[in-house]
This record gives C-alpha cells, structure tokens and sequence, in this order.
C-alpha cells in the first residue's frame, strides 16, 4: 500500500520536503494555515504593487534545481531566475559605498581602494571560507545530526576551521579595515545571526554567494514559492490551504495524524512540521508527554531577534538604486548589543533595503518602483511593547532616515505602505517570542544542539524548516528537507534518492 505523509507548513522547507517525497512516491499532504503558501515569502499585492514579504537573496540555485530534477524536471520549466548583481551596495554614513559580487576583479579593485594592505587579507579569507562551505555546507549541511556520536564525528573539521571563534573574530585575523570587516561579516544578520556570536563556520556564506551568485525570481520570491506548489501538485501531492493544524495526534511511542481546525481528523504514517518549533511541541503536541518536555526544554533556549519590515510603493523610479542595499548606520558592535542583548530600539539603524523594480519593472505599477525596508530589533522576550502602537512611529522614522541618506522627496512620493512587526511574527506565523529565524545560529544550539530532524521518542514525527539543523536561510531550510527526507524514506521503506517518476538520481 502507498505510504502517506503530512507536512504542516509551507515555507520553503515545507515545501522542499513535500516535494522530496513525493517525488519519492510517498502519498503527501501539505498542510498551510495561511491564505497563501510560502510562510516567511508570503507576499501581497496592494494598488498594484507586489511585496515579496521575506527572502530575496536567493543564493544556491542548485539546491532548487535538485527538487525539479530529482522528478526529471527543469526548474527552469516553472521559474525564471535572473542574475542580481551587484550582489548588495553596502552603504556608509561618511558617503563610502562598496559593491559586493563575485567580480573578483571588481572586487579586488575596490578593496585595493579601500585598504591597500587587506588585498592579501582578503584572498587568504576566501580561502579560509572555501574550505568551510566545503566541509560545512556540501558535506554537512543536509545530513541529520541525530546522535551526539554524529556531532563527535564533525568535531575534528569544527576544531581546524576554530568554530568557537564568532565571525567577526575570523575576519578580523585576515582583514584590518574597519568597514571591510563589517562588510564580509554582516551576512550572518541574514540568518538571524550577530556576527559577534555566530560560529565562524558561517563565513562559508561568502564562498557560496561567490561560488553560485545571488539570483532573483521574475515575478518575485512568490513566484518561486508557486513554482515548487506547482511542481508538488504536478507530481501529484495534495495541498491543503487556509487551514491550522490544531494538534498532531500522538499514540504511545508515535504519531497517527493531524486534527485540522473544525475537527477533522487526517490519519497518515508520518508527520512532518515545518511550523516553529515551540509551537509544535508546546501547542500541537502539549497534550503529549513528549511535547511538553521538548517544550520545556525548547522555552530555556535562545532566539534569534525579530524584524520590523516596511513595504512601500512609490510613484516614481529610481534606476540608481540597486536591488540589494545594506545602509548601515553610525554603530555595529554597540548596535548589534542593543537588538540582541539589551533589547533595546535603538534611536539609530543599520538596514537592509530591497528594491525589486530594479530586477523586475512588473513589481510595479508602469513609472513606479516598490521597496521594502527592513531594521532588526529585539525580539519579544526581550522587547515586549505593544508594536501595534510603536509601529507607525517607527516606521516614520525610518522613511525620514531613507529620505535623508537615499530617496530624496520618498514621503511625498508613497502610494501605498505597509509594516510587518515583531507581533505580526508571533500571531501569523506562531513564530516563538515573534523571532524571524528561529532559534539563534550559535554554536551551542547547532547540530546535534538544534531540534533533531526526527524526534528521538516520537519514531515517526519529523522536523523541517529553520528550526531544524542546518537552520534558517533558503539553502538551510532546504538542506533541512534534504536531511529530513533522507531520514522518512530510509524509516518509510522508500529509496533514497530514487525517485517516483523514473527522473534521474542525484547524487549530493
Ligand atoms: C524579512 C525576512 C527576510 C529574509 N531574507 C532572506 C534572504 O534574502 N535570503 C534567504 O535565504 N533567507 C532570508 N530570510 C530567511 C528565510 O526566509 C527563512 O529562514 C525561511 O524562509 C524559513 O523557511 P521555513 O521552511 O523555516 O518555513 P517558514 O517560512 O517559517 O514557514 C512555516 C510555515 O508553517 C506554517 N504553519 C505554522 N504553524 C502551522 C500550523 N499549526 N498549521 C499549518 N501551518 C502552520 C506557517 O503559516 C508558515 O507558512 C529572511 C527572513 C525574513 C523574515
């Protein structure tokens, strides 16, 4: 008989891992509490502006194509990507701008500018995060770290490549300039991250950005997200949308199903949650010894901090603009202390400013360009105001601070705007304490530390998504699903990594 499974969220490593095994020839259902797929790249279309809501740096393309692929399918075939480059403009307030891409010319060029003495600096810092990607992301980054003999097993590449020193402190060995450190260390901010604190092994993020490029769906993230729907549903797969998973249904040792909201029950031979992880436990299996204790445990941990997000589409375009800008502000370390450790709204910002109509002029209606612009603050826990009161506020603040520094005339110019708070986290994602990553990337809380892809009691209950080890980012949560899927097929009799449809294997 066709073995069935359920998947509750569809974020892209719901979605990823719906499509692994269906592909697989295992009967799935995705379930999405939501109006429209996607979970963090929810999107939504005001007076004919289109808002990508979350991701829109989309690196490792090949991960993606692997889904398609593995049904003998083309990503291609359902979403054009394009090229972005330069990768982000970064920003200083004393008027230095620095445009990052993998143009190693282009790039030694403008480090040799900047700081003559960091050029060497810089080629043995790539070098350094080359090696990284390769032991951390192609070996590790989507094999499940179930036992602590697992993590013993890695420890050996963590100790050579020192991954108890925090980002910032391995750029700083190889490269002096003060702006260039922030420049090769802010990535780790895009996976909920301080530079500070986040394990060196993250500087692989550099080698992989330069490796695969940073890429930009035609029609947006969104565009994206429908195309693995659509792909799902192709081979397929049920989808089920606008409708909460009220309780995964537990018996003893494992789980038999899902209770939807209005009662129905779904029975399946494995659940998978793509959902925050606090929220499963705690409120779909809390009636569940298990789910009680995991929640416990998960409740003493450490989040990521949230973000304050404003959309907004203006009458106007602005070609010099390009799409990725980081603005950062007067403080980075003191900055970074005030949103992570002191929970503070700081009176200053570092931000990131998407600007899609760069890429594609459709996000807009004709003559226009629509932006989003994104601040990281505290997260709930350690931030807990009433952001329905702060928001306007701040919002303001910030478009007045956009307007100085980069879009002059940008207030007079709105046609439509709109913020998504650290509470809008927590209410329409269940996001714990209204964190946009999850649990924080430190090195304490990775692998082995992070919520196991499958629940060590619970044999057949699975984990999915940021959450999960690697952890937050599109290629995380898609290598989670990488991890997850290998781990239900191997459980459920199924191959791996042969697929339904007769497509090719492919190999990691
Ligand atoms: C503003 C922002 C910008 C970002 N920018 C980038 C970027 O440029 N590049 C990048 O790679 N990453 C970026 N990230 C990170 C990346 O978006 C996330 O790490 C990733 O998308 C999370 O995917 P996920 O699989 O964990 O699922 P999520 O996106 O968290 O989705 C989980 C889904 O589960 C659903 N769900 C939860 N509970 C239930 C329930 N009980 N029943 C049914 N459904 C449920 C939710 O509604 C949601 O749709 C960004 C994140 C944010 C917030």
């Amino acid at each position: 008989m066709q073995r069935t499974a359920a998947v509750i969220g569809s974020g892209f490593g719901g979605l990823a891992l719906a499509c692994r095994l269906q592909s697989a020839g295992i009967a799935t259902t995705l379930i999405e509490a939501r109006e429209k797929p996607g979970g963090r790249a929810y999107v939504w279309h005001d007076e004919g502006f289109t808002f990508d809501a979350g991701p829109t740096v989309i690196t490792d393309p090949t991960c993606l194509e692997e889904l398609f692929a593995l049904s003998g399918r083309k990503l291609a075939d359902y979403v054009d990507l394009m090229p972005v480059t330069p990768f982000y403009r970064l920003m200083w307030e004393d008027g230095s701008v620095f445009d990052y891409s993998n143009d190693e010319t282009a790039l030694f060029a403008q480090i040799a500018a900047k700081s003559p003495g960091d050029v060497e600096g810089y080629r043995k810092f790539l070098g350094f995060s080359e090696n990284v990607f390769r032991e951390g992301y192609q070996k590790l980054g989507h094999e499940a770290f179930l036992d602590f003999k697992s993590m013993l097993k890695a420890a050996p590449q963590l100790a050579r490549y020192q991954a108890y020193r925090s980002v910032y402190s391995m750029v700083s060995s190889y490269i002096k300039d003060p702006q260039l450190r922030e420049a090769f260390s802010f990535h780790t901010l895009l996976v909920g991250g301080n530079p500070f604190k986040t394990s060196s092994v993250y500087t692989l993020i550099h080698a992989l950005e330069k490796k695969w490029g940073v890429w930009f769906p035609k029609g947006g993230t969104h565009a994206l997200v429908r195309g693995l729907v659509k792909l799902f549903e192709d081979l397929g797969g049920r989808t089920i949308i606008g409708t909460k998973v009220e309780a995964i249904e537990a018996l003893a040792g494992h789980v038999t199903g899902v209770r939807l909201a209005g009662g129905e029950e779904l029975r399946f031979d494995a659940v998978a949650s793509n959902g925050d992880v606090v929220h499963t436990y705690r409120d779909l299996l809390g009636h569940h010894p298990r789910g009680a204790k995991m929640a416990k445990s998960l409740l003493r941990k450490s989040y990521s901090p949230s973000l304050f997000v404003t959309y907004f589409g203006l009458k106007r375009q602005h070609p010099a603009i390009p799409h990725h800008s980081i603005l950062f502000g007067p403080r980075y370390r003191e900055l970074l202390d005030d949103i992570y450790s002191h929970g503070m709204l700081a009176d200053d910002f570092s931000l990131y400013l998407h600007h899609p109509t760069a890429s594609d002029p459709d996000l807009a209606p004709a003559g226009c360009s629509s932006f989003y612009v994104l601040s990281p603050v505290p997260h709930l826990g350690k931030l807990p105001v009433d952001w329905n009161a702060v928001a306007p506020k701040y919002a303001e603040k910030i478009l007045a601070y956009l307007e100085k520094r980069l879009i002059p005339g940008l207030r007079e110019d709105l046609v439509t705007m709109r913020t998504f708070t650290p509470q809008d986290f927590a209410t329409e994602l269940n996001a714990h304490k209204g964190s946009a990553f999850s649990l924080e990337p430190v090195l304490w809380q990775s692998a082995y530390l992070r919520t196991h892809n499958r629940d060590d009691v619970l044999s057949n209950l699975y984990f999915v998504g940021a959450g999960t080890h690697p952890g937050a980012g599109i290629p995380g949560v898609v290598g989670s699903a990488k991890a997850t899927a290998k781990l239900m097929l191997a459980d459920m009799g199924a191959a791996y990594p042969l697929v339904g449809n007769g497509g090719p294997a492919l190999a990691a």
